[in-house]
């Protein structure tokens, strides 16, 4: 006869593998048009560059296991249809952040509590729907345009307002804003890079990890 507590011992590891099985990272479970897709398989030629992939973001750490972009496939379409208006431009687009899982979004919140730059994840962000996307303009060889600052500039000078800028820089910007608007996108009023899907809403709040998603 088991004792009690050896019982309860079992009870809760048989608990904790259910739990585990359920945030196993596979996309059963998740509406079809919420999952997320890898945007290389809608949009083969577009440069991905996943800050939160490697060291060099505001956190100063590694939060993704891949360089992969994840979005709703409506999302990359939508994306897609940029990138085309771009190419009649010589120019692309170069992504640096898509489907980020709501855990990182809480690392996020605890460096930057400021909802003007990092949404609270008690909410969730747009990212952790796979339908927001940060990106910026690059000419036909990949070099990146200048635009008014880097990636994750938590300052007003990253505002759509801020107007104190040289004119070939106020012209970037409204090519890749002009892009991303005809193709079904929404500007972020305080940040240049990030556009949201404007169907958004539609889609579910995902928190699943890139470890299992960067092996599928
Ligand atoms: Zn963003």
């Amino acid at each position: 006869m088991k004792s009690p507590f050896l019982r309860l011992a079992v009870s809760v590891t048989v608990l904790l593998s259910c739990i585990t099985l359920a945030w196993g990272g596979s996309l059963e479970g998740i509406p079809k048009h919420s999952r997320v897709v890898d945007v290389k398989q809608v949009i083969p030629d577009m440069i991905v560059a996943m800050q939160y992939a490697t060291a060099d973001n505001f956190t100063g750490k590694v939060l993704y296991d891949c360089n992969r972009c994840f979005l709703t496939e409506t999302t990359a379409r939508k994306l897609g249809k940029a990138q085309m208006e771009l190419k009649k431009q010589q120019l692309g687009l170069k992504v640096w952040d898509c489907y980020r899982p709501l855990s990182v979004q809480k690392i996020f919140w605890s460096l930057v509590p400021d909802p003007r730059y990092v949404a609270d994840p008690a909410k969730g962000s747009r990212h952790n729907r796979g339908t927001a996307v940060d990106a910026t303009l690059v000419d036909a060889q990949g070099n990146e345009l200048l635009m008014p600052t880097r990636f994750d500039d938590f300052s007003s000078r990253a505002s759509h307002d801020n107007m104190d800028l040289p004119a070939q820089i106020l012209k970037n910007r409204e090519v890749l804003e002009n892009a991303m608007k005809k193709a079904g996108f929404l500007p972020l009023p305080t940040e240049w890079w990030h556009f949201d899907d404007d169907e958004w809403q539609s889609f579910e709040l995902l928190d699943i990890r890139f470890n299992d998603i960067c092996r599928d």
